[in-house]
């Protein structure tokens, strides 16, 4: 959107939704108030461990299908501003959080030399009454920055699940299985990277990636907005 636009519709900011000024895409204050994951890093999933360890205690316990990820923010920082972004109807969130993404992690993505990012789809019924899908808009604004093209409509999720938060850690395994499908079968794909607004167990980012090797793809790697701790 140009400034024009920003004038007539003013965006919002994307912590304490006041109205922005033309060109301002969060206000100075909340600037402050996102948290950047702090280092070292788990070694596969890219959350925050104590010094010394090299992987986070879900790793350890857990065989994960992709290869690494990325997390941009803690989760507890910006818990509100997610809600919001996810529930209330301001896409215009995830533009200001995308564009983060791509400017904090430019290198590491290139690095990978992916073929596509492919955002987590939503079940289709969910998209219809959000209006969008979250992780698209994250990884519409990293292509923009990085020019790895977003593959939509490939890994589809017919399946209704239950909301994760529900669900103890075992069922949540569970319900992840086969959430995820791949549609079409002409596509040759080496590596990937998943696109996703908060990582947690790593169930969901898991249950994705193992289909996508199930058909041959070599590496998928992921990012995310935000992760934390004992989610
Ligand atoms: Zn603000
Ligand atoms: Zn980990």
């Amino acid at each position: 959107m140009n400034k024009w636009m920003d004038f007539f519709f003013p965006r919002h900011c994307p912590i304490c939704d006041a109205a922005l000024l033309p060109g301002e895409r969060i206000c100075a204050p909340c600037g402050k108030i996102p948290q950047i994951v702090a280092r070292p890093h788990c070694e596969k999933c890219g959350k925050a461990v104590k010094e010394g360890e090299v992987y986070c205690f879900d790793c350890l316990r857990n065989p994960r299908a992709f290869d690494r990820g990325f997390s941009l923010y803690e989760y507890k920082s910006i818990h509100d501003s997610v809600a919001t972004y996810k529930n209330m109807g301001r896409p215009e969130y995830g533009e200001y959080y995308g564009a983060k993404m791509a400017e904090f992690f430019k290198d590491e993505l290139e690095r990978l030399k992916a073929d596509v990012l492919i955002p987590i789809p939503l079940h289709p019924a969910k998209e219809k009454k959000r209006g969008y899908n979250q992780a698209l808009i994250l990884a519409e604004e990293i292509s923009k920055a990085t020019r790895i093209p977003v593959l939509k409509d490939y890994l589809i999720r017919p399946k209704r699940t239950k909301n994760q938060k529900s669900l103890g850690r075992k069922d949540r395994q569970n319900n992840m299985k086969k959430a995820f499908q791949l549609h079409g079968n002409d596509v040759k794909l080496e590596t990937v990277i998943l696109v996703d607004d908060i990582y947690t167990t790593g169930n969901t980012i898991g249950a994705a990636a193992a289909v996508l090797k199930s058909v041959g793809v070599e590496h998928v790697y992921f990012i995310s907005l935000a992760t934390g701790r004992g989610l």
